[in-house]
C-alpha cells in the first residue's frame, strides 16, 4: 500500500520552497523594520483559548477545529489562527508592563477542518502580526502600509484593500436591534446557522456564503449607518491616515470578519486571480479581547495572511522566484587515492563558506562531469594525482572551461574572491 498525504494538507516540495523563503525573508525584514519582533508559539492550546479568543459563534469554532482529547483527559486544539494564543501569551507573559504598544509577528501554520477547494486547506500557513496597547487609528494604518510594502518588495501589483468599521460594543448593540428587526421576518426562508446567528451574534449572517440567505444580506442595514461618535472619529483618522499615505482604498460596509473579536477597523486585502477564495489576508481591531481573555484593559490591532494564497497570487501574476543555489564548486575526484584529498578540500571550502559537493555515489568521472553540468554548479574542481602531489586543485569554469590553478592552501578568501569575480 502506498501513503498519501491526509485530505487538505500538502508536501511543499524543494522546487517551490523557494517561494516560501523569499517570502518568509521579506515577511520578518519588513515586520523588523517597522518594530516588530518575532514570536513563536505552540502549534496546540487547551480548547478554551479559542472558543473563548475566537468566539463562540463563529464557523473556525463551531465547524472547524482539531480538537482532541489528550491522554490526560484534558481537551486541546491545533491552532486555527494564530491571534488567541498570541494574546494568551501576552497575558501570561505579562507583556503589558512593556512599554507601548507592544508589536509581535509570527509565521505558523494552522488547521481548520474545511471543505477542500482551491486557496482552502485543512493545514495552511499564515504571516501575521499583533500590535497591543495603542488606541489610535495611527497603529491600523502602520500595519496596513507594512502590508503594502511587503506585497511591493514581493513586487505584487493590484490587490485591493477594502476597509470598513463594525463599531464598538456600544454603538452594535443599537446597530444588532436593527438587524433583528430587518431579519425577524426572512428568517424561515433562511439557513438553520443563520437562524442560530440570530440569536448569538446577528453581523455574523452578513458573513454568510448560502444564496438563499445572500438575497436578503444584500440589502440588510450596515454597521456603518450606526456608529458612536468615538468610532466614527475613529474611522475618519484611519482613512486620513491612508490618505497621507497614499494608499488606494475602497470602504466596503459588508466587511465583517469571521472572527467574533474584531472592533472598529476591520480590512481585507482582496485578489482577482486567487478565484472565489479571493481574500489574502483579513485584519483588524480587537479593543477588548484582552479583557475577554482574563487579561487587562489593553487595545489591540492585527491581521493575519495566508500564505498559500499569497503564493498563489504570485504566480498567477507571472512573478518567478528562483531559487538561490549555494553550491558553487563541484569537487571531482579520479581515483581512489585522490579521495582524501577531494574531502579534505570539500570540508577546507566549506568551513570557508564555500557550498561544495562531491561524489558520493562512486559515479565515473565523466559520469560526474555530467552531473556537475545537469545540477548547474558552475565550478569544478579537479584533483588528479599530479595535483595530489603537488598539492594544488585546478578549478574550472563550467560555462567556457577556462580554468585556474589553485594551491590546497590558498587562502578561502582567495578562492572565493576568483569564483565570486568570475561566475
Ligand atoms: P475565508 O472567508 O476565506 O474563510 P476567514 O475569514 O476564515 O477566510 P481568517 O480567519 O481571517 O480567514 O484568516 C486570514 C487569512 O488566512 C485568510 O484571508 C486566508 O488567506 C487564510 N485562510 C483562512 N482559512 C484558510 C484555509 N482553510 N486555507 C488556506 N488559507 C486560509
Ligand atoms: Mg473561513
Amino acid at each position: 500500500m502506498a501513503f498519501s498525504v491526509p485530505k487538505g494538507t500538502k508536501d511543499i516540495l524543494p522546487d517551490e520552497v523557494a517561494g516560501w523563503q523569499r517570502a518568509e525573508q521579506a515577511f520578518s525584514g519588513v515586520c523588523a523594520e517597522y518594530g516588530f519582533r518575532e514570536i513563536r508559539i505552540p502549534t496546540f492550546e487547551h480548547t478554551e483559548v479559542f472558543t473563548r479568543g475566537v468566539g463562540g459563534s463563529t464557523d473556525v469554532v463551531r465547524k472547524e477545529m482539531y480538537t482532541f482529547e489528550d491522554k490526560g483527559g484534558r481537551s486541546m486544539t491545533l491552532r486555527p489562527e494564530g491571534t488567541a494564543g498570541v494574546v494568551r501569551s501576552f497575558i501570561e507573559n505579562g507583556m503589558s508592563s512593556l512599554p507601548a504598544p507592544v508589536r509581535l509577528y509570527y509565521m505558523i501554520n494552522a488547521f481548520r477542518y474545511e471543505k477542500m477547494q482551491k486557496g482552502r486547506y485543512r493545514e495552511f500557513h499564515q504571516f501575521g502580526v499583533e500590535a497591543f496597547g495603542s488606541q489610535g487609528p495611527d497603529i491600523d494604518a502602520e500595519i496596513i502600509s507594512l502590508l503594502v510594502l511587503f506585497f511591493e518588495r514581493m513586487g505584487v501589483r493590484e490587490t485591493s484593500l477594502c476597509i470598513n468599521s463594525i463599531g464598538c460594543p456600544e454603538c452594535r448593540s443599537v446597530y444588532y436591534e436593527e438587524l433583528r428587526k430587518y431579519f425577524s421576518d426572512k428568517l424561515t426562508d433562511m439557513c438553520a446557522d443563520c437562524n442560530e446567528r440570530m440569536k448569538q451574534n446577528p453581523m455574523r449572517i452578513l458573513d454568510c456564503k448560502e444564496s438563499r440567505c445572500k438575497v436578503y444580506t444584500a440589502d440588510a442595514p450596515r454597521q456603518l449607518q450606526y456608529l458612536c461618535e468615538g468610532c466614527k472619529e475613529h474611522f475618519e483618522g484611519l482613512k486620513s491616515a491612508l490618505n497621507d499615505l497614499g494608499i488606494d482604498y475602497t470602504v466596503d460596509p459588508g466587511i465583517v470578519r469571521g472572527l467574533d473579536y474584531y472592533t472598529r477597523t476591520v480590512f481585507e486585502f482582496v485578489s482577482d486571480h486567487v478565484g472565489t477564495q479571493g481574500t489574502i489576508c483579513g485584519g483588524g481591531r480587537y479593543d477588548k479581547l484582552v479583557e475577554m481573555m482574563d487579561g487587562p484593559a489593553v487595545p489591540g490591532v492585527g491581521f493575519a495572511m495566508g500564505v498559500e494564497r499569497f503564493l498563489m497570487e504570485l504566480q498567477s501574476q507571472g512573478i518567478e522566484l528562483q531559487e538561490k543555489r549555494s553550491v558553487k564548486v563541484y569537487i571531482a575526484n579520479l581515483s581512489d587515492e585522490t579521495l582524501a584529498s577531494c574531502r579534505k578540500l570539500a570540508y577546507r571550502l566549506r568551513c570557508g563558506g564555500i557550498g561544495c559537493e562531491t561524489d558520493l555515489v562512486s559515479r565515473s568521472f565523466r559520469a560526474q562531469m555530467k552531473y556537475a553540468n545537469k545540477a548547474g554548479i558552475p565550478f569544478v574542481a579537479v584533483i588528479g594525482p599530479d595535483e595530489v602531489a603537488g598539492g594544488t586543485f585546478s578549478l574550472k569554469r563550467m560555462s567556457d572551461g577556462a580554468t585556474a590553478e589553485f594551491s590546497i592552501d590558498d587562502s578561502i578568501p582567495d578562492i572565493n574572491h576568483y569564483i565570486s569575480e568570475k561566475n
